[in-house]
């Protein structure tokens, strides 16, 4: 089962990056072709029936999996960045993170109204990351289809968090 492969190769790195936090570690899933290739395809099996217009990877490991789910599913890639990292006109949000605070942008010419956004990110803790790009994309008038995680932390109650924006939430592995 996939999940279980998954939660096989995870990494945890106790105390990063700070005290407390369990960091799941999912680069050692990259070296693994045949593993990566069945993520995708689960991933993209589950969102059948979505809709999905285009995938937003939220900045840096959600651009790993997203871009190869928009592939898989045929529809564009739109990256959600980090405060100044996109170099046309953007628009922002502040949010706070299980460790930390952070700003996300969006390009905001990166959507048309209605177009149904699946939002993916690899790991779903708290939910603040993608409530905040969930509110992005509603600012551009854009729908938000869903949610695709690789790992969710259930314990952390993130995906009551989603619930105001979409029902859809998929993660292939949870804890
Ligand atoms: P949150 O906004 O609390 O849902 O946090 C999710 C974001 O922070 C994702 O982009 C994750 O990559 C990262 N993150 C949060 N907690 C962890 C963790 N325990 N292990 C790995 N990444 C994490």
């Amino acid at each position: 089962m996939i999940a279980s492969k998954i939660k096989q190769a995870i990494r945890d790195v106790a105390d990063f990056p700070k005290p407390g936090i369990v960091f799941k570690d999912i680069t050692p899933i990259l070296k693994d072709s045949r593993l990566c290739a069945e993520i995708t395809a689960s991933l993209a099996n589950q969102l059948n029936g979505l809709k999905i217009d285009v995938v937003a990877g939220i900045e840096s490991r959600g651009f790993l999996f997203g871009m190869s789910l928009a592939q898989a599913l045929n529809v564009p890639f739109v990256p959600i960045r980090k405060a100044g990292k996109l170099p046309h006109k953007t628009i922002q949000y502040a949010y706070a993170l299980e460790y930390g605070n952070a700003v996300l942008e969006l390009h905001e010419d990166s959507l048309l109204p209605g177009q149904r956004v699946l939002i993916h990110d690899d790991l779903l803790a708290t939910g603040g990351t993608v409530v905040a790009a969930s509110e992005l994309i509603q600012k551009l008038n854009a729908v938000v289809a869903g949610y695709s995680f690789i790992i969710s932390l259930d314990f952390l109650n993130g995906k009551e968090r989603l619930m105001a924006y979409s029902p859809n939430h998929f993660a292939l592995a949870a804890y």
